[in-house]
């Protein structure tokens, strides 16, 4: 059998950690009650997992954990928290503001709300991927009542300024979110100190499992009002019905605790691992580094790659590497990333690209083969073009 090709795609998922899955491996088997029963100890012993679990999270965040509400994931907490301010606001205000280089999970939620009537404001971003906040200040208005603007990105790694962003909100009285879903456990993450009043969190970007997630609710100043969009038995205080999963809300507090316990040692590592790329990779001519060189997630390298066929590019790698492109077929052609667009690009360079996704299990050695073969295929299909 031939080898699997070496995973470098840490931002789109991870595996979950050997010790993330011993903790909830016990809460599918013994201790599977519904946190909602009350009547007995199946029940109480779920639910003393889930509020353990609801403080680590917290804590991480420096927020209380009345305040977690839980989810399937990040794209469901941007629903709910665009959605449902959206759905409690529409009195104050029918504008939102949020930026070009978000997570689908976010444009889409705002496509929709613009067909209900409200009015989006998507800001452009400097070339270097970060939001200009001369510009956000000058698109507040007095009927704005959100703005949603990411932590850090899925493509490019750069990290927005959320204190500097939130401050300006604050004194606007305008509530702020983020989708936090690749900051989470790798860059620390203070919902007072960046007066952050709702963000988004998954698991399953840091060595947790895939559909579970939170919507972090500012409970005092201000008290964040939300609309649920799920109906049922009320759980989670009325903001998202649904039997809670103990086992994934378990492996989600591991997987946050985890990352936090390590993230300096780790960041360090991934920052070093990620140098040897770029060196190897900066021998060539003709290679751009996408988004800010230093503000950004430190296991994240995005390139676009001059005189090369994008489509090429990806399938000379694959046999070697999973990495990701800037481009994504949707079911009738090959688009550009709208994040590497909004950058300015030209579409040879946005299809052209390629996201290294560095995590915690990939070593120096799988860096230093990835790089080599890089290399050599991008000289190689730049001496067929040239022929
Ligand atoms: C992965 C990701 C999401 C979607 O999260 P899910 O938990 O998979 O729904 C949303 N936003 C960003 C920035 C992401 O990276």
């Amino acid at each position: 059998m031939s080898q699997r090709p070496i995973y470098l795609d840490c931002n789109a998922t991870t595996p979950i950690d050997p010790q993330v899955l011993d903790a909830m491996l016990p809460y599918f088997t013994e201790y599977f009650g519904n946190a909602a029963s009350i009547n007995h100890i199946y029940g109480w012993e779920a639910e003393a997992a889930i509020k353990q679990a609801r403080e680590i999270i917290a804590q991480a965040i420096h927020a209380t954990p009345e305040e977690i509400v839980f989810t399937s994931g990040a794209t469901e907490s941007n629903n709910l928290a665009l959605k449902g301010v959206a759905e409690a606001y529409f009195n104050q205000g029918r504008h939102i503001i949020t930026t070009l280089t978000e997570h689908n999970a976010i444009l889409d939620p705002c496509h929709y709300l613009e067909t209900l009537g409200f009015e989006i404001t998507y800001l452009p971003v400097k070339p270097d991927g970060i939001v200009d906040i001369a510009e956000l200040k000058t698109a507040i208005r007095p009927d704005t009542i959100l703005v949603s603007i990411m932590a850090a990105n899925n493509e490019i790694g750069v990290l927005q300024p959320l204190a500097e962003i939130g401050e300006i909100c604050h004194t606007q009285g305008i509530l702020f979110h983020t989708d936090g879903a690749q900051a989470v456990g790798k860059i620390p993450l203070d919902v007072q100190q960046m007066n952050l009043d709702l963000m988004s969190l998954t698991a399953h970007k840091i060595y947790g499992p895939k559909g579970i997630g939170a919507l972090y609710v500012r409970r005092r100043h201000p008290r964040v009002k939300l609309a649920a969009q799920l109906h049922g038995g009320g759980h989670e205080r009325g903001m998202r019905s649904g039997t809670l999963s103990t086992p994934q809300i378990v492996g989600f507090a591991k997987a946050i605790e985890l990352a936090l316990s390590q993230i300096r040692s780790e960041n360090q590592r991934l920052i070093l691992l990620r140098e040897i790329l770029c060196k190897k990779l900066s021998t060539l001519d003709g290679i751009y580094l996408n988004g800010h060189p230093t503000q950004r997630l430190a296991g994240n390298l995005n390139i676009s790659v001059e005189g090369v066929d994008g489509q090429a590019l990806l399938l000379g790698l694959q046999s070697i590497m999973a990495v990701s492109s800037g481009s994504a077929c949707t079911s009738t052609k090959i688009e550009p990333s709208h994040v590497l667009k909004a950058l300015g690009h030209s579409d040879q360079l946005a299809y052209a690209s390629i996201r290294f996704g560095l995590g915690r299990f990939t070593t120096e050695s799988e860096i230093h083969q990835v790089a080599d073969y890089t290399v050599n295929t991008i000289q190689s299909l730049r001496r067929i073009k040239s022929r």
